[in-house]
């Protein structure tokens, strides 16, 4: 088995001691980024200048190239799930803002190369540089869970375009974003069902408005309305029908990465509750000294690494083409559920201060929330796990 073979050969060793340097190096330049992000002092409070802000500075680091493929200016040649994770991971432990700015780049993006778009090669060097800033849009009012309820209707026209009607909503990057990656209903297959297809959709096209959203923390968001948007037919992702292959193929790119952002945000909750279980007396001693304490911390940090064992595992899978829906699911609902349960503790450990605005707890405890219901809700994971179970052969 080539897998095997790998681990065997000196020539398979090699190349995993390069991998694994080229990891430690990225992970060094990671820290060092958030170190200078935390010097900048970047004020979130203005959601849309702070995403763009951090899309410069992570454009001038050379980090959004992780989100692109390298024949579109990119850092590796196809993007590398576990690269983006190890860079997710460390920008939300920096800022959940940060991690979004990073991966709205290539979650909005990749749609393009998933269908092999001829406007891939004008608009992803752009992406790589910070010049364009991405969305991805497919939830709707009727249509969350169950994408393919959408309303979004896409009317053909006679030069191969289509015409855009319908809303989006929750849609992040809505009010920065210089294009989006858009699902709509084209048409029935012979068999009338809803056939969906995908298109590049600039934001300042003719007949889309953007309306801001707030949401718990920081994050720009907002609803898109199209009427009669007009949409060139060399702006299609994929040929009429292949949207949702899309859709689905990119979530599933970027869904073991979701919990590696809130690896990232619980581990940053972890050292909080440390430092501060150390440093805070009551009783006479250090709460740290709390038994009680001591072992829900243990606990958690158990939970923690066991989460992120599968996240990284799933990432390395959906590398090496051996990945599964159900493994992905697997990392995302237990990382991000056992986030929710760290940065809970840590928001109770560090008692009144924990909910204090302007605490690192508080602040963690807005921003973990929306991982356990975005790019799939955990009730949606599950799903996905238990439909795997009954599964022949089970594969996870
Ligand atoms: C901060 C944030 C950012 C987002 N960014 C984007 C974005 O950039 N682009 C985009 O397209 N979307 C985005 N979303 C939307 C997100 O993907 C949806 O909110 C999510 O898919 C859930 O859909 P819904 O909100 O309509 O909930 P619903 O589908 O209405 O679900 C409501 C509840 O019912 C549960 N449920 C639904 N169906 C079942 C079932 N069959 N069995 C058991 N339980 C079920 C769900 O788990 C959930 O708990 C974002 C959302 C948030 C909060």
């Amino acid at each position: 088995m080539a897998c095997t073979d790998r681990y065997v050969t000196q020539r398979g060793i090699d190349a995993l001691a390069d991998e694994r340097d080229a990891f430690f190096a990225l992970e060094r330049r990671l820290v060092a980024f958030c170190e200078a992000v935390e010097a900048a002092g970047v004020d979130e409070r203005d959601e849309d200048e702070a995403a763009r802000t951090y899309v410069r500075m992570l454009a001038q680091a050379g980090l959004l190239g992780l989100v692109v493929p390298a024949a579109f200016g990119g850092t590796h040649e196809r993007v590398s799930c576990r690269a983006v994770c190890l860079a997710r991971q460390h920008l939300a432990r920096q800022s959940g803002a940060l991690d979004t700015a990073f991966v709205m780049q290539g979650l909005g993006s990749h749609p393009l190369v998933l269908s092999d778009a001829p406007i891939a090669a004008a608009i992803l060097p752009k992406v790589v540089r910070g010049e364009v800033v991405c969305g991805f849009a497919l939830t709707e009012p009727e249509a969350g869970s169950d994408v393919a309820r959408m309303q979004t209707r896409a009317v053909p026209t006679d030069d191969g375009g289509v015409v855009l009607e319908g809303t989006k909503w929750f849609i992040s990057n809505a009010t920065v974003a210089h294009g989006f990656s858009v699902f709509a209903r084209e048409g029935e297959s012979p068999e009338g069902k809803p056939r969906f297809s995908a298109f590049w959709v600039p934001a300042d096209a003719p007949g889309l408005s953007v309306e801001p959203m707030k949401v718990l923390a920081p994050h720009p968001i907002g609803r898109l309305t199209f009427d009669r948007v007009r949409v060139s037919a060399d702006h299609r992702l994929g040929p009429p029908g292949r949207g949702l292959a899309v859709a689905f193929g990119n979530l599933d790119v970027f869904r073991p990465t979701v919990g590696a952002a809130a690896l990232g945000l619980a581990d940053r909750a972890l050292a909080e509750a440390t430092a501060h279980l150390a440093s805070r007396v009551q009783f006479g001693r250090p709460l740290s000294a709390q038994q009680g304490l001591r072992f829900r911390l243990a606990e958690l940090a158990t939970d923690h690494l066991a989460a992120q064992l599968l996240v990284y595992r799933a990432a390395a899978a959906r590398d090496r083409d051996a990945g599964t829906p159900t493994m992905s699911a697997m990392a995302k609902l237990s990382a991000t559920e056992t986030a929710q349960a760290v940065v809970d503790a840590a928001v109770q450990f560090f008692g009144g201060r924990g909910v204090l605005a302007g605490e690192r707890v508080e602040a963690l405890y807005r921003e973990v929330r929306a991982l356990r219901i975005y790019e799939g809700t955990s009730e949606i994971q599950k799903l996905i796990i238990a439909r795997a179970l009954f599964d022949e052969p089970y594969r996870c």
